[in-house]
């Protein structure tokens, strides 16, 4: 009687949407029927390579209300399961590709602490999910110092991320194919950073970059 009394409840909570704050949401959906509908009316994959990496893709076109709103979702703390479901669309969207391991791009610990997560790590676990890939924590850091509002707003805060991250000189990773994962292409500059850094520490053999979503040109 309890259990079904249980079930007969749950059935009833409508949580808001992660994005919209429409309510009426099944409660395993972080997103309702129209913002999912609209991310993918919106998908635009795009290549994308860096200096350092080897052509990888985005899936999301940034410049678009409905992607915005989503991705302005993910940065809430709470909003973790959110990039763990966009993680595994991106991988039913987007094809496998052929890479030993997925590295998330690493936040301050500051700012980690602060959201209570880190949505590339949440991503990279929904695009393990979907391609069976494994995700690596453990290869590349980010320094401590580096706080919160270093964020490559100006060019001269763009520099100061080259330096932030540090891989790690483990023999494991040599000769490992990986892709990097981050939620938003901007300039690159950050990924780029990564993947040299990933490259001459760790030896890796080849760097793709994969993001949610990518930057676009205002109107666009
Ligand atoms: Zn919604």
């Amino acid at each position: 009687m309890y259990h079904l009394m249980q079930r007969r409840l749950s059935g009833l909570v409508s949580l808001p949407c992660g994005a919209c704050g429409a309510l009426a949401v099944h409660s395993s959906e972080p997103l309702c029927a129209a913002c999912w509908g609209g991310i993918y009316l919106a998908a635009d994959p795009k290549p994308i390579s860096l200096s350092f990496t080897a052509e990888g893709s985005s899936w999301l076109p940034y410049g678009i209300p409905e992607v915005k709103r989503v991705m302005g979702a993910l940065k809430f703390r709470g909003h973790d399961r959110l990039a763990l479901q966009l993680g595994l669309a991106m991988s039913r969207a987007l094809p496998r590709p052929e890479v030993d391991v997925l590295v998330p791009v690493p936040l301050s610990p500051v700012r980690q602490y602060l959201r209570g997560y880190n949505q590339a790590e949440r991503i990279a676990q929904g695009l393990h999910l979907g391609w069976g890939v494994p995700v690596a924590t453990d290869l590349l850091h980010r320094r401590g110092w580096t706080s919160a509002k270093q964020s490559a707003r100006t060019e001269a805060e763009r520099q100061k991320i080259y330096g932030a991250y540090q891989a790690r000189a483990d023999p494991q990773w040599r000769g490992v194919r990986i892709a990097l994962i981050d939620d938003t292409l901007t300039t690159g500059s950050t990924l780029n950073a990564a993947a040299e850094e990933c490259i001459k520490k760790a030896k890796v053999a080849e760097v793709v970059p994969l993001t949610l979503a990518y930057a676009t040109r205002r109107g666009r």
